[in-house]
């Protein structure tokens, strides 16, 4: 039988309970999950590229099923090279709803054979964003609930 190999494609800068929730809970539908930065050259990420691939490397340690890989382009390009045919994502709330429709459908168009996968929230951990952590932060608090218990992040 085809492995079913999904991709979870994200900045993950940083990667919060959150994400961890989401590939905890979407392990049992795949037989690996390749969770992967996506690298946007023009932007500028706080977290180093190679800390983010530690950090999450940390956290599935002890998961065979789980691999971390950094990618440039299409994620439908990334899925294609790695033979996987899900995309896998998380979604909080209506306003991801909408900006996940477009993305899923983007890419159903341009490759059918790929299938998004949607896992909802867990609520305890809906109002968590990479986007907050980092403020959080750079503001000097403390951000240690908000993060997987794996990682240690310099004033965590
Ligand atoms: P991107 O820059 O592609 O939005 P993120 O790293 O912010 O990447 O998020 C990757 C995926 O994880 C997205 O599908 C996002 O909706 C989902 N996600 C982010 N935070 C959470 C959370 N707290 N609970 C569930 N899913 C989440």
């Amino acid at each position: 039988m085809t492995k079913r190999i999904a991709v979870f494609p994200g900045s993950f800068s940083p990667f919060t309970k959150g994400h961890e929730s989401v590939v905890l809970r979407a392990l049992p539908l795949f037989d690996q999950i390749i969770v992967s930065i996506g690298i946007n050259s023009s932007k500028k990420e706080y977290f180093s590229i190679e800390d983010r691939i530690k950090w999450i490397n940390q956290i599935f340690q002890d998961n065979e099923k789980v691999r971390v890989m950094q990618y440039k382009g299409l994620t439908i390009d990334h899925c294609k090279k790695h033979g996987a045919n899900y995309i896998l994502r998380g979604l909080r709330n209506p306003q991801d709803f909408n900006y996940e429709m477009g993305i899923a459908q983007t890419n159903y168009s341009l490759s059918p054979d790929i299938e998004t996968v949607f896992i909802i929230t867990e609520p305890i951990y809906a109002h968590i964003s990479s986007t907050l952590v980092r403020d959080i932060i750079i503001n000097g608090g403390k951000v240690d609930q908000f993060l997987p218990d794996a990682i240690s992040i310099d004033n965590k």
